[in-house]
C-alpha cells in the first residue's frame, strides 16, 4: 500500500474549528485498512470541556467505532504538536504512528516540554513524523490568534 497523508483532512478539521471560534487544531484517525474512522477539531468551548482537544475527541470516537480501548496499528494525524495530555492519551491508546504538523513551543509535549514519549514512565511510544503540513497549520493558528487581538 502506498503512503497517503491524511494531513489535508486534519487541516480541514482545524479550519472548521476556527470557524466555530475554537483554537484551530484538527485530528484524523486512520485504521490499519487505511480508512479514516474518526476526525475531529478542538471543541473545548462548545463542550465546556478543557480536555476536548482534537486528538482526545478523535481517539474517543475511534475507540467507540472499533469497540476497544486501544487502537494498535492505527495512525493519528494532528495539525499541531500534541500537548502532554494528548500525548499521554496517544500512548494509552497504543497508536502506531503519530504524524503532526507545526511544533508548539508553548504547549507541546512531544519534542519539547514534558517530552511524554521520551519519559521513562512511558509504556508505549508511537513512531513520530513531524513537520507535515506545518506551514499551513502554523498559518491557521497565527491568523486565528491575530484576529482575536
Ligand atoms: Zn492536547
Amino acid at each position: 500500500m502506498t503512503f497517503r497523508s491524511h494531513m489535508d483532512a486534519a487541516l480541514d478539521e482545524a479550519r472548521a474549528a476556527a470557524t466555530r471560534g475554537e483554537v484551530p487544531v484538527g485530528a484524523v484517525l486512520v485504521a490499519p485498512s487505511g480508512q479514516v474512522i474518526a476526525r475531529a477539531g478542538n471543541r473545548t468551548r462548545a463542550l465546556n470541556d478543557p480536555t476536548a482537544h482534537a486528538e482526545v475527541l478523535a481517539i474517543r470516537a475511534a475507540c467507540a467505532a472499533v469497540g476497544a480501548d486501544r487502537l494498535p496499528d492505527h495512525d493519528l494525524y494532528v495539525t499541531l504538536e500534541p500537548c502532554p495530555m494528548c500525548a499521554a492519551a496517544i500512548g494509552f491508546a497504543r497508536i502506531r504512528r503519530l504524524y503532526y504538523g507545526a511544533a508548539d513551543p508553548k504547549s507541546g509535549g512531544v519534542a519539547q516540554g514534558a517530552r511524554v514519549f521520551s519519559h521513562p514512565q512511558c509504556h508505549h511510544a508511537p513512531e513520530i513524523y513531524d513537520g507535515i503540513g506545518a506551514e499551513a497549520s502554523a498559518a491557521l493558528l497565527r491568523d486565528f490568534f491575530a484576529a482575536r487581538r
